[in-house]
């Protein structure tokens, strides 16, 4: 099995987010989740390490505001230049102010700029975040494109592995969150739908709201996600399942959220429900958002799937026997990260 990897993600390190009440503690995303599922992954014969091609901008101008994608290229350093004299810690890039609903004209300062992109304080800017991103966005492609290549022998359908980080799910078409700048799983589905039609079946513990709101008006792109509810859950304002799309895109979106407490049983039946909506809709390529804070054990996650029920839901999708991309995205328990990815993509080996 292909795996994409591009240590540039080291180049992501953010010192610190700010949680709820205000308090600031260590950025929970950090890369030692890369490393450790990587060292994990070096431990099957089955899993070949590749870096990634370099695939332009426009596949992630095709999904992302152009504007959006030069504020995160261009905003670090330019908060650097523009508030050199501010007198505080200039280590993270994090706002303070954040546009109201229905005001949302972009200002020309920096700060303001800030808000305007960044929707939460889990989402902060250093001056590597910009090369991450790209290189996570370009593993997600390169592992689009080799699922899309005919597979000898032809009855065993390609399956690949884009270790991304950051991790991209809840980035929207113009504001990063959680965690995510570029959306790296619809940025490969994008890429993909130009080739046959493309399911998007999100697993992470939390809504992948960036991709619903990517794809809400188009049919071309099915997507799915199983999620806490939002409700109670992080990231709040969308994945409710009256969510189902807009347009030509009515019906081919559905949130399936669950509530704390959701084990394997429960999870699995709702993995099969996804299985026959994406049945009935025929896609020609998988693009699995693999967030592993699904896992019982997560700091961040109140669902109680073990290891055993992360390595079932491979089987339910690999049993589907399509062309698959998995992409990684969030997980937090950083001992059992890499056997948790193993469990999952052994089914594809
Ligand atoms: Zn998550």
């Amino acid at each position: 099995m292909k795996i994409y990897y591009s240590d540039a993600h080291l180049q992501h390190n953010p010192p610190f987010e700010i949680y709820d009440g205000g308090e600031k503690y260590p950025h929970l995303e950090v890369p030692e989740r890369a490393e450790r599922i990587l060292a994990a992954l070096k431990q099957n014969t089955w899993a070949e390490i590749f870096a990634p091609e370099d695939f332009g901008l426009d596949p992630i101008l095709a999904v992302h505001d152009p504007d959006y994608i030069t504020f995160l290229h261009s905003a670090y350093h330019e908060w650097l230049q523009t508030e050199a004299d501010a007198g505080y810690d200039k280590t993270a890039l994090l706002p303070a102010t954040f546009p109201p609903r229905k005001q949302r004209r972009k200002p020309k300062a920096l700060l303001g700029k800030a808000g305007y992109y960044i929707s939460d304080l889990s989402a902060p800017l250093v001056a590597g975040t910009y090369a991450a991103a790209l290189a996570a966005a370009n593993c997600a492609l390169s592992g689009a494109k080799s699922v899309s290549q005919p597979v000898y022998p032809p009855q065993k359908p390609a399956a690949t592995f884009a270790l991304c980080r950051p991790p991209g799910h809840h980035a929207g078409k113009a504001n990063c969150a959680g965690y995510c700048y570029v959306n790296n799983a619809a940025v490969a589905a994008n890429w993909l739908s130009k080739q046959g039609k493309t399911a998007i079946l999100d697993i992470d513990y939390h809504a992948g709201n960036g991709t619903q709101e990517i794809f809400y008006d188009r049919a071309d792109v099915l997507t799915i996600s199983i999620h806490a509810d939002p409700d109670n859950e992080y990231p709040y304002y969308s994945g409710y399942a009256d969510e189902t799309g807009r347009g030509t895109g009515l019906g081919f979106h559905h949130n399936l959220p669950l509530p704390a407490g959701t084990g394997d049983q429960t999870y699995l039946g709702t993995v099969e429900k996804a299985i026959a909506l994406i049945m009935a809709y025929l896609p020609s390529f998988m693009v699995i958002s693999a967030g592993m804070d699904l896992y019982a054990g997560d700091p961040l996650g109140k669902f109680k799937v073990s290891q055993e029920g992360i390595h079932q839901i491979g089987k339910e999708i690999a049993g589907l026997k399509l062309p698959t991309l998995v992409v990684m995205e969030g997980g937090y328990n950083n001992a059992a990260l890499g056997e948790n990815i193993v469990a999952l993509l052994g089914n594809f080996a």
